[in-house]
């Protein structure tokens, strides 16, 4: 349905080559609608394609492979916050990722998918002293944000030495990129330690002087809009500073460098532009010595990892008109698509007409309205879009929607959480496991106070 694929063309291809994203993503719609896993009473749901979520694990792996020196420790942890859905943690697990997470719901779905304290890295700007001291008796990896929180690891790590590797997170103040919200190392960013502040460097030197225990270093210079020569100058000065804490200490202290995550997803296409491989072959070209096999690395990626490789598939309810401009009231709006309804300049997203079988819609296409279902008049999707015309019946995809999309959802209006499932496809057929329930009414009215009903009438 769409001219750009990550493939070549499948007539050119041998039979048992994987189909397409795009021909994964109609086959999984058609089977979805045909098995009732979007319908009536589940208007709206998240799919998951596992193949593809194996496939960008594999490129990941593949990419840091490429340009490390043999036997380099390489740990990719997966940013929980961008699918934080047991299954897929599990799933990631499975092709060699560990977890990035920052806070302690992120480490419990770490730890219920069985991903290894080891393999688990913990950072967030609000660590409380206990969550620091169960990360470090668990000998799970924390980055410490700024000095007060250093202090709190100081007293941790004399009541009790740790297994855990323990670093600081530098802001390396290089710029933002075209998101404001999403750019972790302006000049007055909340994360980290600054790098170019009067003195900060020179505090930061001393503090890792004073601590030998103290053997990594992190940055993360931001996600989506963050152009790819940013990143790379962030992670170069990170590199640089731990060559200067390495020299100052006439030894090799610092021995893990934490990059961060932040590769950009296009959402204008099926297309994985940037792919890691540009991304590893550009810090190889910016910062060669990060690859010479003296640092253990670690990753962050979560966004593009996953958003090409889910969806939000959702009901058109009714099909109306104002204004003269056609409306599809469809059933997926700012619950699962909160980031697109509040900041629809920054965060478009491809929409996709499907009839009311599933199949891919081919009427001329005309502008039109893709609404969610929410109580307030910005609750739009799409606004001014070409589509084939939408009708009650038919259906809506969100395209690009794998990452901070269904597993972010947005409780307005108490509408519940969606269904997620990941989907295979053979040839002949699609396979669906459950990744997630929809939430129930009973649990909406649970979480809403149910329990609690008279509490207030009754205070006295
Ligand atoms: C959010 C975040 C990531 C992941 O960012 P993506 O853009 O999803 O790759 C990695 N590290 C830290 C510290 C983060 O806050």
């Amino acid at each position: 349905m769409t001219a750009a694929m990550s493939y070549d063309e499948p007539a050119a291809a041998p039979q048992n080559l994987p189909l397409p994203l795009a021909a994964r993503r109609d086959r999984a719609v058609r089977a979805a609608v045909a098995r009732g896993l979007v319908s009536e009473a589940e208007p709206v749901v998240g799919l998951l394609d596992v193949a593809g979520i194996r496939e960008s694990a594999g490129a990941l792996r593949a990419a840091f492979d490429e340009v490390v020196a043999p036997g380099t420790p390489v740990l990719h942890s997966f940013a929980v916050k961008a699918a934080a859905l047991v299954p897929v943690l599990r799933l990631l697990a499975d092709e060699g990722l560990g977890a990035e997470v920052a806070s302690p719901g992120e480490l419990e779905l770490a730890r219920a998918a069985d991903v290894p304290p080891e393999r688990t890295v913990l950072d967030s700007p609000a660590k409380t002293a206990a969550e620091l001291r169960g990360a470090l008796a668990l000998g799970i990896a924390v980055n410490a944000d700024n000095p007060e929180e250093l202090a709190r690891i100081d007293a941790l790590v004399r009541s009790a030495p740790t297994p855990s590797t323990v670093g600081i997170r530098v802001n390396p103040q290089v710029g933002g990129g075209s998101i404001g919200a999403m750019s972790t190392a302006t000049a007055t960013s909340k994360f980290g330690v600054t790098l170019q502040d009067e003195g900060a460097r020179d505090w930061l030197v001393r503090a890792y002087l004073d601590r030998p225990w103290l053997t990594a270093l992190h940055t993360h210079t931001g996600s989506q809009g963050v152009p790819l020569p940013l990143m790379a100058a962030g992670v170069r000065a990170a590199y640089e500073l731990a060559e200067e804490i390495n020299a100052a200490a006439g030894r090799r202290q610092v021995t893990t460098l934490d990059i961060g995550g932040g590769l950009p997803v296009n959402f204008d296409s099926d297309e994985t532009t940037p792919s890691f491989a540009d991304y590893a072959r550009l810090l190889r070209r910016e910062v060669p010595g990060l690859f010479d096999g003296r640092y253990a690395l670690i990753t962050e990626f979560g966004r593009s990892l996953l958003a090409k490789n889910g969806l939000v598939l959702a009901r058109v309810e009714y099909a109306k008109s104002a204004g003269g401009r056609p409306i599809a009231v469809t059933h997926a709006g700012v619950q699962v698509a909160v980031r697109t309804v509040f900041a629809p300049d920054s965060w478009p997203l491809r929409v996709a007409a499907y009839d009311a079988q599933g199949h891919p819609g081919t009427g001329t296409p005309v502008t039109q309205d893709v609404a969610g279902p929410c109580c307030f008049a910005g609750d739009l999707v799409a606004r001014a879009r070409e589509l084939p015309p939408l009708a009650a019946g038919d259906h809506v995809a969100l395209l690009d929607t794998g990452a901070y999309y269904f597993s972010n959802p947005f409780s307005y209006n108490s509408l519940p959480r969606p269904a997620v499932h990941g989907f295979t496809t053979t040839p002949d057929e699609v396979h669906f496991a459950q990744a997630r329930a929809a939430q129930t009414l009973p649990e909406i009215v649970t979480e809403s106070g149910g329990p609690h009903s008279t509490a207030l009438t009754t205070l006295g």
